[in-house]
Order: structure tokens, then sequence, then C-alpha cells
């Protein structure tokens, strides 16, 4: 904490992964002769730039850009770039922090990393982003490669800022480096799937986890906070496996409709229009709309998967969860549950994927996107689908064959924690202290 003061949201995501270490530790006592927890905590490379922009009025603006390279003992640094007016070291140290054992279970070769800006896209025209992108890139391209560091998506970067970051880095480079980013249009090196990836992913982890416990995913209710990416694709494949999807949000509030919510419609509002998910009224005006979205955990439900950002759900939202009977939770977001939530998930004995296992299915397909790239091929959507199913379906063994191991078994954070972390120490001893 002295050493990173005023950064809570890293603390927070060191200290949850720590706390499953230390069996870990009285097993392998190399890994501490060899310094493997100092130097895991600590980023390999920090970068902070200054990301100068012109607005449509030709006003000046002055945004902080991130890329924050945390480990790169299993490959290129890998990790998605976040513009939200939130961002800062804290946020995106935690989020690099937590990719690195993210990534090592999804058994590709790439190390973690994590990047960003506090810059806000909402409210801004295409062509301000598309300058603020390209400002962005100009200094990010000195730090990123193929074999280097190979950034994607997360909030507020989807394919259209995705878009305008590899045309500046193409045209810097004087190069055609399709494995540089991930997360590309379809016609130019982007993967199927990859926009469906993280939402699916969740579900397909959620369905074999239920599974492993004689239940079956249908006609249960949903809900699911956030309305973006992978909230979407979480709705379209639970929806596709028999349950009903109830409730959704974004920033502003939540939307509850009783019959099922018109995933169509809400596709329209946030991906075409870029509008906000009240506007579900103008055509569903039976349904119910709250301005405060943290209360969507108000609505009874068997499954929550809150899909949005850190720390949605705190301990009072788990507790009327439960109170409601809920079974499951799916983590979609990173670290969307507040440590005590967490806490009191674990002492009900609830169903509970940790984000690091629950959200992976993004990044390994972004390391599918990668394979592709590099062979110079295209994968049909079915066969990267069904490479995504399987690498959920290992995460999920793997997490709970690490728990029972080490005596907590059906505890997924510990087992998460533990299988990530052996592989990323056991390379990093392989490497020697570097
Ligand atoms: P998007 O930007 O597509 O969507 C984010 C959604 O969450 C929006 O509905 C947004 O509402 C809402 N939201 C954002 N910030 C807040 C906040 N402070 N309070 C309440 N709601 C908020 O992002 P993604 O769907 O890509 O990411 C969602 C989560 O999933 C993040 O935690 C991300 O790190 C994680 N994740 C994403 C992956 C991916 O492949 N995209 C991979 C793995 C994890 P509004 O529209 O009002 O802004």
């Amino acid at each position: 904490v002295a050493r990173n003061p005023g950064e809570a949201e890293f603390h927070q995501a060191v200290e949850e992964v720590l706390e499953s270490l230390a069996p870990v530790f009285d097993k392998h006592p190399e890994y501490e002769a060899n310094g493997i927890l100092e130097r895991i905590v600590e980023p390999e490379r920090q970068i902070i730039f200054r990301v100068p922009w012109v607005d449509d009025q030709g006003q000046t603006h002055v945004n902080r850009g991130f890329r924050i390279e945390f480990n790169s003992a299993l490959g290129p640094y890998k990790g998605g770039l976040r513009f939200h007016p939130s961002v800062y070291t804290g946020i995106v140290k935690f989020l690099g922090f937590e990719q690195v054992f993210k990534n090592a279970l999804t058994g590709r070769p790439i190390g973690g990393g994590k990047g960003g800006s506090d810059f806000d896209p909402k409210g801004k025209s295409d062509q301000e982003v598309m300058r603020f992108c390209q400002s962005f890139m100009t200094e990010l391209a000195r730090h990123i490669g193929d074999k280097t560091d190979v950034p994607a998506g997360d909030i507020g970067v989807g394919g259209r800022e995705i878009g305008y970051l590899f045309g500046q880095y193409k045209r810097i480079k004087n190069r055609y480096e399709a494995g540089v980013l991930t997360g590309k249009g379809l016609d130019w090196g982007g993967s199927l799937v990859r926009t469906e990836a993280t939402g699916y992913g969740l579900v397909y982890i959620l369905e074999e986890m239920l599974k492993d416990h004689k239940i079956s995913l249908n006609d249960k209710k949903v809900i699911i906070s956030g309305s973006g990416n992978v909230a979407i694709y979480a709705n379209e494949k639970v929806t596709q496996l028999g349950a009903k999807v109830i409730a959704m949000s974004d920033s502003s509030g939540y939307l509850y409709d009783e019959n099922g919510i018109d995933l169509e419609l809400i596709k329209e509002i946030k991906e075409v229009n870029r509008g906000r998910i009240k506007e579900y009224l103008a055509e569903y005006p039976d349904a119910e709309y709250c301005d405060n979205c943290t209360d969507i955990w108000s609505i009874e439900c068997d499954i929550a998967l809150p899909c949005a950002t850190q720390n949605e759900m705190d301990a009072a939202g788990v507790q009327t969860l439960i109170d409601n009977g809920v079974i499951a939770i799916g983590e979609g977001a990173n670290m969307p549950l507040t440590p005590e939530a967490v806490k009191l998930v674990k002492e009900n004995d609830l169903f509970y994927i940790p984000g690091k296992a629950a959200n992976a299915g993004g990044v390994a397909t972004s390391a599918i996107e990668m394979t592709q790239n590099a062979m110079f091929d295209e994968w049909t959507f079915d066969k990267v689908d069904q490479e995504l199913q399987k690498i959920m379906v290992n995460i999920y063994k793997d997490a709970s064959a690490v728990a029972a191991e080490y005596g907590m078994e059906g505890d997924l954070v510990a087992g998460a924690n533990i299988a990530g972390f052996l592989k990323v120490a056991n390379a990093m001893l392989d490497q020697g202290v570097v």
C-alpha cells in the first residue's frame, strides 16, 4: 500500500489473489526464495502519456493515456484498452494484474497488460473519437507490436475505436501488422465470434458449472447488469440455452421486463444508436425503468450476471439476491463484487464464478484471432465457437481440480487464482530473476 499510494482498486485485486495463495507458498518454498511475489505484483513497465486532441469547435483538450505492461512470462502482453473518465493508474493496474492470471487460465501463450485513457467517448462525434484515437496511438505505437504487446477493447473501446487505432498504427509503422490489435473488423483481420466471445464464454462456463451440479439453465430467470458488449452477448447465449433475461441496465438506470427483454431492441438502442437503455420504454411502455442502476439486484432471479464494471455489486445487493432465492452469480465484468459481497457469497455457498475465469472467453478468442493473423487464415464461426467452448470448459475443470487439490473444493476463486498463478510463477522461475 505504501509503495502504491491511492490505488484502491489495485490493492483490492492484489489482496484477493494473495489471500488464495498462502497454501501455495507453503507447498513451494522456491517461490519465496526467488522473489516471485515481489516481482509478480510489480508491473514490468508502466507508460503514462499526454493525449492532446482538438474537438469539433476547434478547442484543444488533453487527456491522459496509460499502458501497463504487467507480465510477459507466458507471452506478449495482452489486454484491453478502456476509455472512461474514471480511468487512472489504480484502475489500469488492477485490470492488468487480473489479466495476467486470466490469460494464464486460457492456456494460450499470452502475458498480461492493460491500458486506456480518462477520455469519455460519450457525446463525442465520430470525428472527435477518431482524432482522439489517432493521437492516443501516435504515442502507444512506440510500445506495442504483434510480438511485444497486443491491446484490444474494453469499456468504451469497441469496433469503431479499434478501427481508428489500427489505421493510425499502420500509417505510423508503414506495415500491415494484423496481429498488433485484436477485435478488428471481419474484413481486415478480425475473427468471427470475437464480438460475442466474452458474453458467450461467460454462459458456457456457467452452464458447465451448473451441469456439474445437475442444474439446467432452462427456464431460469436471469438479470444482467450493463448493456454493452459483454452484457448483450451474455443475454444472447443464455436466452439461446432456454433461460429468460428479465432485467438489464446502463450507467443511468435499469430496465425490468417480466416478459423477457427484447434483445434486438437493446442492440438497436445501444450498438447502433449509442443511446440510453431508457429508450426501450418507447416500444414497451409496460416495462419498468428505475434510474438507479445498482438497484437492479433487487429483482427476484435465479442467476445474476454482473457485466458492467468494478464494485457494482455490494454486500447489500448480494443479501437482497440471497433473500430472493438466487442460486448462482457469474462475473462478466472485472471485479464487479466488493470484497464484502464476495465474503457473503462464500458464506452462503452460492455457485460463484469469479471474473478471471468467467470472462476469459474474450481474451481467449483474441488469442485465436492472433493465431489466425499469424497463419494468414480465417476460421469459420463454428470452429472458433467450438474452440471457445473447449477453453471455457477447461478453465472450469482446471480451477475446480486445483481448488480440490488444495483442500478448497468448489471454491472457484481460490481455484482460478492458484491455477493461474502456478502457470505464471513456474514460467518466471524457469526464466530466472528478470
Ligand atoms: P462496454 O463499454 O461495451 O459496456 C459497459 C456497460 O457497463 C455499459 O452498459 C455501461 O453503461 C455500463 N457501465 C460502465 N461503467 C459503469 C459504471 N461506472 N456504472 C454503471 N454502469 C457502468 O464494455 P464491455 O461490455 O466491454 O465491458 C464490461 C465489463 O466487462 C468491464 O468490467 C470489462 O472490463 C469486462 N470485460 C470485457 C471484455 C470484453 O471482451 N469486452 C473481456 C473481459 C472483461 P453506459 O452505456 O451508460 O456507459
